[in-house]
């Protein structure tokens, strides 16, 4: 992307998003149409790799088309998705998926991030960004990008800064991931291999994790995996541990997995925070909590806190009280708190050897009955 020059933006902002994952783009998207002046920054160069297993749900898609900006990721050659291929250890079976699309991180938060200056949020990448001080009417902010630094004032700030979420820290900086939380690992291979076809979602649970591997636009694989911290030492790594897992779940390992690939990996990923909010701050998607992703819901949880935080933001900008947190907290509980309940327990489900057994004999030969619960993960947000 065109670089952003910290020295050429101004001071003072309605509304600073920091992280431009698909949480805070669409927030820059939606406030910058309510008229607000958006800044958006991330820490990283876009285009920009994220862990991810990248497979957008129906309700994600809901809330792209809901900010106009669903063809746009057709466009860009997103894969659609018709079936969820689970294996284990001696079984496989095909779940039908009523909707869904297949897009690299790169290219879906690249577009995104385009988006939102489109619609007139300034958007800088390579910018880190330091909550300094709330004040009673603005927040001030440190950015620092290369050897550069600039202080502004946010009317508002929308902590988007994902699973870690530094910006929420001066208001709870408590430990917040579950002790026996899995971590994340990925990585994007090119591949012309054809053994993953398009429009399948291939998914290996097996007894250290999961790991899911998916066909995205360009013929590159998505690879992504949760793994457990221990069965991550015992195979020497998040990429070992993610190929013991397709080769335990019998699914192929793609040639292009080889030792000269560079995995990413991610901290914990069952978090959830007692303050989602602060004065004239709103923490949105992972930055809220997060249940990690065997559903692979996280994307549209982030695109549904987005917008909603948008919405919010830009009425609360002259005046932020106690009734502002209170909203946003039962924001979140509507959006998102009720759908990573189900996630949990499904997580949960997943670490019982015996119970994932038996449940892939009765879906083997019943897959009908997984249907309410697809139906469930891919209904719009209400
Ligand atoms: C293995 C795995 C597989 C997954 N698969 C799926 C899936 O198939 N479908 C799905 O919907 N979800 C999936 N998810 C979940 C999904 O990736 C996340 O829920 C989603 O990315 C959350 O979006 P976000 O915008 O909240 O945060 P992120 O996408 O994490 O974006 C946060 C951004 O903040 C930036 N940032 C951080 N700190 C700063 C700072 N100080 N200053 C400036 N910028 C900063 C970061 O650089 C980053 O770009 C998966 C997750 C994992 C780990």
């Amino acid at each position: 992307m065109t670089e952003t020059d910290l020295r050429d933006i101004p001071r003072d902002w309605d509304v600073v998003v920091v992280g431009a994952g698909p949480a805070g783009s669409i927030a820059a998207v939606e406030a910058s149409r309510y008229g607000r002046r958006v800044l958006l920054v991330d820490r990283q160069r876009f285009p920009r790799y994220k862990v991810c297993g990248g497979c957008l749900n129906g309700r994600a898609l809901g809330e792209l088309s809901a900010a106009g900006r669903l063809e746009m990721i057709r466009r860009r050659g997103a894969v659609a998705l018709h079936t969820f291929t689970i294996t284990t250890a001696d079984r496989r079976f095909d779940l039908p998926l009523p909707t869904g699309l297949a897009i690299s991180r790169p290219a879906l938060d690249t577009s995104l991030a385009t988006a939102a200056a489109e619609e007139g949020a300034v958007f800088v990448d390579g910018c880190k960004a330091k909550l300094l001080q709330m004040h009673d009417d603005a927040c001030r902010l440190r950015l620092v990008q290369k050897e550069h630094d600039l202080t502004v004032s946010a009317r508002i700030v929308l902590a988007a800064d994902g699973l870690v979420r530094p910006t929420m820290r001066s208001v709870d900086d408590a430990k917040a991931y579950r002790s026996r939380s899995r971590i994340g690992a990925g990585v994007m291979v090119r591949d012309v291999e054809d053994v993953f076809p398009p429009g399948r979602i291939f998914m290996g649970v097996g007894r250290g994790g999961y790991c899911g591997v998916v066909r995205v636009e360009d013929q590159s694989l998505n690879v992504g995996s949760a793994l457990d911290v221990d069965f991550v030492d015992e195979c020497g790594g998040v990429g070992p541990a993610s190929i013991a897992l397709l080769q335990e779940t019998q699914l192929p390992i793609p040639a292009a997995l080889d030792d000269d690939v560079r995995w990413w990996g991610t901290p914990h990923l069952t978090r959830s925070h007692g303050r989602r909010s602060g004065h004239r701050l709103l923490a949105l998607g992972d930055a809220a909590g997060y249940v990690e992703p065997f559903t692979g819901e996280g994307m549209a949880w982030a695109l549904a806190s987005g917008r909603a935080a948008a919405v919010l933001a830009s009425r609360a900008i002259d005046r932020f009280d106690d009734g502002v947190a209170q909203q946003w907290e039962r924001r979140h509980r509507a959006t998102v708190a009720s759908a990573q309940r189900r996630c949990r327990v499904i997580a949960e489900t997943l670490r019982r050897p015996l119970l994932v057994s038996g449940l892939s004999q009765v879906l083997t030969r019943a897959p009908s009955l997984a249907a309410p619960l697809i139906k469930a993960m891919n209904q719009p947000t209400s």
